[in-house]
């Protein structure tokens, strides 16, 4: 990835700098716009403005499942809970995942609903068949 982005010929990467401040353009409201972001040198600590017309984060693949690792569950090699079934069964009878922490394919918004509505769906059926509902 690092490769392709930096073979881009409109692509420019600003080493050791991270964004400390957005700056608007002045416009109220809806109009609103940004004009610029605050860039920080990780080393010397200097401040600069980038003039800019839009800002994405990118936050990471690593699923935030750290938390669970005492829990008994079960993980793929990359850290995802491991589904036993196409269904949002983990190893533990009962547990039922969905969403980002068990997903490494796709990790979209929409497909993390679908799970969720499998998932609840799955729970429900679970607690019928113990006779709990
Ligand atoms: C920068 C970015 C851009 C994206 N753009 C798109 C896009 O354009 N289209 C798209 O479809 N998807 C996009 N996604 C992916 C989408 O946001 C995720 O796939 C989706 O939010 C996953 O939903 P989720 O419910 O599984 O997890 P999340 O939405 O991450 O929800 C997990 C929740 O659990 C909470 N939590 C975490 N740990 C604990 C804990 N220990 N105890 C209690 N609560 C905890 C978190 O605070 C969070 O509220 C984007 C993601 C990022 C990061």
């Amino acid at each position: 990835m690092q490769e392709r982005f930096l073979s881009k010929p409109n692509a420019k990467v600003h080493w050791n700098k991270q964004v400390v401040d957005c700056l608007s353009d002045g416009k109220e409201g809806m109009n609103e716009k940004l004009r610029a972001v605050v860039l920080e040198d990780t080393k010397t600590g200097e401040r600069s403005e980038l003039t800019v017309k839009g800002l994405f984060i990118a936050i990471g693949h690593t699923p935030a499942t750290k938390f669970l690792k005492d829990s008994g569950l079960e993980f793929d090699g990359a850290g995802y809970l491991d589904l036993k079934t196409r269904h949002s069964n983990t190893n533990i009878d009962g547990v039922f995942a969905a969403g980002d922490v068990a997903d490494g394919e796709y990790r979209q918004a929409v497909t993390a609903a679908g799970m969720g509505c499998q998932a609840a769906l799955d729970a429900e059926r679970w607690l019928g068949a113990k006779g709990l509902v």
